[in-house]
């Protein structure tokens, strides 16, 4: 816990303390008065002077009782540190009156009184160890008033015995200073215990409450996903038994084969979808920033909308924009996608505009997807981004998606180091919003929108893929080799390595994560690397497939800007990837000649695995090039 929580709550309990004494010492003065004038009545010496200081006495312990009852009644009329002051002041109205009182004995032929007066401090001076000890401004705002008086006069008296007494008493005085201290230090601790304790306990009743929401919307994201899921597979029950229909047409299973083949991209549009928001949560997703031109970007969906948008009769405009960011492109293209297919879903009349805005930010600003369309009732602001959940659509016909989109927008940004910002109204449209940091125009390596030209395509590359599974690693070989690549398969790390022993020298080396015999992908690949880098051929492109969402060792991968992809893997994003892997590494061999020729010496890392050549890797994202789909929603988002 911060200090000053700590103060705080040492200082209410000060006042709780300190106060609760008041009433017992507004008896225990009144007694004190009573007797210190009884023993002087006989002789009062200087009446009045002694009758003014008496009923000063008296007042300063009303005004302790008054103040206490103000502490009682009004306890926030000022902060508990001013009621310790407060009731300081009190301390020393009230004991200045008996403390000085005792001059009156010195000047009384009674040699008795002096003691008499003396043994009554001592008495005042333990009830204020009592009642004040734990707190040092009342302690010595007290003590000195009631007891450095009575000491002085003593000395000054000459006398052995009184010398006697002085000296007793200026221990007592030193005495229940340090006790006072030990008794603070103890009353500091036993708050603080106090604090952790209560601090403790309401952290856990917090996360007790977090727990039981979590579980709670686990709960509902089952329920609407099982829903969801039941619903295509029941229809494709359904419909592939009326296909075994022997009195069914020829016309007749052709409409129902085109039903089956519907439902079934609907099946797997929504386990993309589920499975996209799985991935985010596991952390596995990599943000690879890099610098790029936002028009380019702003384009590529822009393109993706616009024959949605026309077909409905909506315009799709993209302002004209210069800005360079500095973001991850693909995760970008999938929040505006997911954003772009909503605006056109949910508007019917009007335009829709995607953008960018400084908006007075000095280093970056904000893109904004606007629409003309039906708008979000405020009380949804907050609701719409919750999975499965759609404002109207009560009976979850999957036509009208599955209210997954804005959930999964939400976590991308966030994921970017963003927030997701939403300006609304029902029948005024929409605003959705998020920062974007600036870029470095001579930073970026190359047009998102070009598609891999020349050296980085895959025609006539070479491949070494390895995968224990027979027959993934069977179409992954025939696969590449429809792409024009020379593929040698491997079933494991001693056949990859026997392949590089042959004079098989790889471009790229793809490999899955879990191997047989208790090896890992990234072993398999290290081992790859170091007998190619002995060879002499150290840029081979590399690249892990796996089906595991979360691991230490992927996290570690991904720290080391390894890329991986997950499955299941698109042959559209596979291709896409490599390509960018290629690309980046003859970009990276260009630099390093270009950095050995000016005579600052070659970089001998393998480019794509540095964690510095960030530029151009492919997350298991990589998929940007996924080609539009002709439903509503975006693509696949992976
Ligand atoms: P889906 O669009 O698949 O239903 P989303 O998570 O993308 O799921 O959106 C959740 C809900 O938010 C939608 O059901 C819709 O009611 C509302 N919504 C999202 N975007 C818009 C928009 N641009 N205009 C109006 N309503 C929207």
């Amino acid at each position: 816990m911060r200090a000053d929580p700590i103060q705080r709550a040492i200082d209410e309990d000060l006042v709780r303390v300190l106060y609760a004494q008041d009433p017992i010492a507004f008896f225990s003065h009144w007694f004190s008065i009573a007797v210190l004038v009884a023993i002087y009545w006989p002789h009062v010496p200087y009446p009045s002077l002694f009758i003014a200081c008496f009923v000063f006495y008296a007042l300063a312990n009303c005004a302790g009782l008054a103040l206490w009852i103000c502490n009682r009644r009004f306890p926030h009329l000022v902060s508990p540190r001013d009621w310790i002051y407060l009731h300081a002041l009190r301390g020393v109205l009230l004991y200045s009156g008996p403390g000085f009182a005792v001059w009156f004995a010195f000047q009384s032929p009674q040699t008795d009184l002096p003691l008499l007066h003396t043994v009554m401090l001592v008495t005042l001076a333990a009830g204020v160890f009592m009642s004040n000890g734990f707190d040092l401004l009342n302690f010595s705002t007290s003590i000195p008033f009631l007891l450095l008086p009575s000491i002085v006069l003593h000395f000054g008296s000459h006398t052995f015995d009184r010398t006697i007494l002085a000296i007793v008493l200026a221990f007592f005085f030193c005495a229940i200073n340090v006790y006072a201290m030990s008794y603070r230090k103890l009353f500091r601790q036993v708050v603080q215990a106090r604090i952790d304790q209560q601090y403790l306990a309401e952290s856990l009743a917090a996360q007790k409450r977090v727990a039981e929401e979590a579980s709670l919307a686990k709960t509902r994201f089952f329920a609407a996903a099982s829903h969801d899921l039941r619903q295509p597979l029941h229809a494709i029950g359904l419909l592939a038994a009326s296909l075994n229909d022997p009195a069914a047409t020829p016309a007749q299973q052709a409409k129902t084969a085109g039903h089956i083949i519907y439902n079934v991209e609907a099946l797997n549009q929504l386990f993309n979808q589920v499975l996209d928001l799985a991935r985010l949560e596991s952390g596995v997703t990599q943000v690879i920033r890099l610098h790029f031109r936002l028009a380019e970007l702003f384009e590529r969906v822009g393109s993706q909308y616009r024959p949605q948008a026309a077909a409905k009769g909506l315009a799709l405009r993209i302002a004209p924009t210069s800005m360079i960011v500095y973001d991850d492109p693909v995760l970008l293209e999938r929040v505006l996608s997911n954003l772009l297919s909503n605006a056109v879903r949910y508007t019917e009349r009007g335009a829709i505009w995607l953008g960018f805005r400084r908006a007075g930010r000095p280093n970056g600003g904000f893109i904004e997807v606007r629409d003309s369309g039906i708008g979000i009732a405020p009380e949804e602001h907050e609701r719409i981004f919750e999975e499965f959940y759609q404002v109207e659509n009560p009976q979850r016909d999957a036509r009208q998606g599955h209210g997954l989109g804005l959930p999964t927008v939400k976590r991308l940004v966030g994921l970017l180091g963003s927030e997701l910002q939403l300006r609304s109204a029902p029948g005024r449209g929409s605003v959705f919003r998020f920062a974007v940091q600036a870029g470095d125009a001579g930073s970026i390596v190359a047009s998102l929108n070009d598609s891999v030209a020349g050296g980085a395509a895959a025609q006539g590359r070479r491949v070494l893929c390895i995968d224990d599974e027979p027959s993934i690693l069977e179409g992954l070989t025939s696969l590449l080799a429809r792409w024009g690549c020379s593929v040698r398969g491997a079933r494991d790390e001693a056949e990859a390595l026997a392949a590089l022993a042959d004079g098989f020298v790889p471009d790229a080396v793809l490999c899955d994560y879990q191997l047989a015999h208790h090896r890992t992908g990234a072993e398999a690949l290290s081992a790859m690397r170091g007998a190619l880098g002995r060879a002499g051929h150290g840029h081979v492109v590399t690249l892990l497939i796996t089906g595991d969402m979360a691991s230490p060792e992927l996290e570690a991968l991904a720290l080391q800007g390894i890329p991986v992809l997950h499955k299941p893997v698109t042959p559209a994003r596979l291709r896409r990837t490599l390509e960018m892997l290629w690309q980046q590494a003859e970009l990276d061999k260009g630099r390093a000649a270009g950095v050995a020729v000016s005579g600052e010496g070659a970089a001998e890392a393998d480019p794509v695995h540095s964690p510095a050549a960030a530029g151009f890797q492919p997350t298991e994202a990589g998929s940007a090039a996924q080609p539009a789909t002709t439903s509503s929603h975006p693509p696949a988002i992976r």
